[in-house]
Parts: structure tokens; C-alpha cells; sequence
């Protein structure tokens, strides 16, 4: 009786299979893979010699020649998943940086170390000296709907007043109009609404925050702006009471030596209103090109609260009265550092935020 083509197919398997564990690497592996399993491998070769044998023995070794194919491939395809986890695991490795062997190896490279920009800064300092004087800070939403930014505040639809304001719209597809705030004055709304609800009254704030004007931008506009609005409604509120904040801010924030006055305005929600105009920061009142030989720059806008705007909050008028207050954010920022054009305080050119870090 002939030998059998498979007589030494265990011995061949494990030979097979100790060669697929000793392959160290994925390029190794796709090299010996043909001779392994491939037309030249020892398979192959074993499967031909089968045409020898008769039909019985052949179905036999055929399923014996199979099994032993199913094991190796196995086994190849368990090693070349291994390898590529290896792979994976080691160039995760090289390119791992650990922050703390880098500060412990006291490398000393020029750092460019971040810090907040003039307005954010601007922003931080007039909170502080409203701080300092009693004020809470308070933030509202930058959208709004039309009841918020204009209705509330004494702006009725088709009011002549909106003309002042170029609005941004905002389709939301809502029958409500929205619009992006075009001043930070419907955040005054929210308070008085809370304060009313919450049973709080008074109120003694200041809001911070970012306004959206339909503005080509210049030296002296931006489409969006900053702005900082007080509020304050208390009971036997005056007019002189506003005079003083105005007054005390002034020289808390731009220095002893300068000083503000207010003349008549026109708001739709203050009654009376004023504007407000401090000492040219530039001339020191002297008069100079800046100021139009006036000796005195605008700054914002003032007055006591318009009943109409408290009535609409559900605040009892014979009872409480109140004032508000507003101006620019970047125009203190302009003044103060002498910035002559307002755009360079959203371009985010290092040369001028490094000035002020
Ligand atoms: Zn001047």
C-alpha cells in the first residue's frame, strides 16, 4: 500500500504554524503569506498530489487537507491582526508628547503666551469701577425677539425712532420678528421682568455685552460693537442721582482730572434723556482736533426711566423710579488708548493686541 500524500501533514501544520509565530512584522508577513498559503506553498503542492489517490481516499484526505488549510489561515490571519495592533501601539508612542517631561526638561523656546484683548480688558475694568460702586453685573441674550429689543423700550412698530437703529433680521422661520440686539438695552427688560417675578426690586446693575448695527464699517463704526448699559430703579430715584453716577464713573475711569456734563437727548425710552459728553482725553479740554475745538467728547446716553418702559415690566410707577445709562465699550477702549481707528480692535492683528498684554 502506497504511502499516504498526507503522512506527514500534522508535522507540516505545526511547522507552518511555529514559522507564523516567529513573523515579527506586518511587512514579514505579507512576504511569506504566498509561500504559506499561496499557489507555491506546501498546501498547493499537497492538494495536487490528491489527483493520485481514489476517489474514496481522496474525498478523505481532501477534508483532512481542508481542516489543515482552515488552521494555518487562522492562525495567519490572528498573527497579522497581533502585528497591526503592535504598529498601531508603537506609533502611538512615538508620537506621544508628555507635557510634564517637557516642563521638566526646562525647555525654554519663545512662548507666545495669549491674554485678553483691549475690549474684553476695557469690558473688565468698567465692570470693576461699577463694581466698586454698588452695581451688580448682569448678561442678557445676544438675539432677541422685536418685544424685547424695540416694543418693551417704548419702540412700537413703524416708530420713527427705529430708524436709528440698522437692524439685523433674523429669519428664523417664526411669525415672532427676531433681530440681533441692536443695543444692550433689552437685557434691562429681562432684569426688571425677573426683579418683578423674583420680588426683588431694586435694582442697581450693569450690562455688559456685544450689539449688532447694519454698519459699513470705518474708522470710527463696526457692525458690531460693544456696548455697557446701567440700570437703576429704587424708590425716590432722581435725576440728580443719575448726574452723580455719571459724574463718579467718569472720573473713577478715565482719572480725577476729568470730568463729564449731560445735555438734553432724545431716547424713546428715558424721559427726560440726555447725552452725556466727558473732558477730551485727548486735549484735556484745551480744544483740539479730536474734540472740534470743544474741549468735551460724546460718550453715551442717559435719563430716567420712561414710565411707558416700567409700565410694560409690571413695575409700579408712583412707587419705583429708576434711570438707565449706556455707551460704547470700544470708545472707551478708542479713547482711553488713543486707538484712531475702531477696526483695529476686531482684526486680531498681534503687532496691536501684543501692545496691551
Ligand atoms: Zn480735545
Amino acid at each position: 500500500m502506497p504511502t499516504s500524500p498526507l503522512a506527514d501533514l500534522a508535522q507540516q501544520t505545526a511547522d507552518l504554524l511555529s514559522t507564523i509565530s516567529a513573523l515579527s512584522t506586518l511587512d514579514a508577513l505579507r512576504d511569506a503569506e504566498a509561500s504559506l498559503t499561496g499557489k507555491r506553498s506546501i498546501l498547493a503542492s499537497l492538494q495536487k498530489s490528491l489527483g493520485t489517490l481514489d476517489p474514496e481516499a481522496r474525498k478523505a484526505a481532501g477534508a483532512q487537507l481542508q481542516e489543515a488549510r482552515r488552521v494555518v489561515e487562522a492562525a495567519l490571519e490572528e498573527r497579522r491582526a497581533l502585528l497591526r495592533r503592535d504598529a498601531r501601539q508603537l506609533s502611538l508612542e512615538a508620537d506621544r508628547l508628555d507635557l510634564g517631561d517637557v516642563i521638566a526638561s526646562d525647555v525654554r523656546w519663545p512662548l507666545a503666551v495669549g491674554h485678553p484683548g483691549l475690549i474684553a480688558l476695557t469690558q473688565r475694568e468698567l465692570e470693576d469701577v461699577f463694581i466698586g460702586m454698588g452695581f451688580t453685573v448682569a448678561d442678557g441674550p445676544e438675539v432677541e425677539s422685536d418685544w424685547y429689543n424695540f416694543e418693551a423700550l417704548n419702540i412700537p412698530p413703524a416708530h420713527p425712532a427705529r430708524g436709528l437703529w440698522d437692524t439685523f433680521y433674523v429669519d428664523l422661520g417664526e411669525p415672532e420678528t427676531v433681530v440681533l440686539r441692536t443695543h444692550t438695552s433689552p437685557t434691562q427688560i429681562h432684569l426688571m421682568e425677573r426683579a418683578v417675578a423674583t420680588d426683588s426690586l431694586p435694582i442697581h446693575s450693569v450690562m455688559p455685552g456685544r450689539c449688532f448695527r447694519r454698519d459699513t464699517p470705518d474708522a470710527s463704526h463696526l457692525y458690531s460693537f460693544h456696548q455697557i448699559e446701567g440700570l437703576v430703579v429704587d424708590r425716590g430715584i432722581s435725576f440728580g442721582d443719575l448726574a452723580g453716577v455719571i459724574e463718579t464713573f467718569t472720573r473713577a475711569y478715565f482719572g480725577p482730572d476729568i470730568s463729564s456734563r449731560l445735555r438734553p437727548g432724545y431716547f424713546p425710552f428715558t424721559e427726560p434723556s440726555a447725552e452725556f459728553e466727558v473732558t477730551c482725553t485727548i486735549c484735556r479740554g484745551a480744544g483740539c482736533r479730536t474734540c472740534s475745538s470743544s474741549g468735551w467728547l460724546e460718550l453715551g446716553g442717559c435719563g430716567m426711566l420712561d414710565p411707558a418702559v416700567l409700565e410694560a415690566v409690571g413695575i409700579d410707577g408712583d412707587q419705583w423710579s429708576g434711570f438707565a445709562f449706556g455707551f460704547g465699550i470700544d470708545r472707551c477702549a478708542q479713547m482711553r488708548h488713543e486707538v484712531s481707528d475702531m477696526r483695529a480692535l476686531i482684526e486680531n492683528d498681534v503687532r496691536f493686541l501684543g501692545q496691551f498684554s
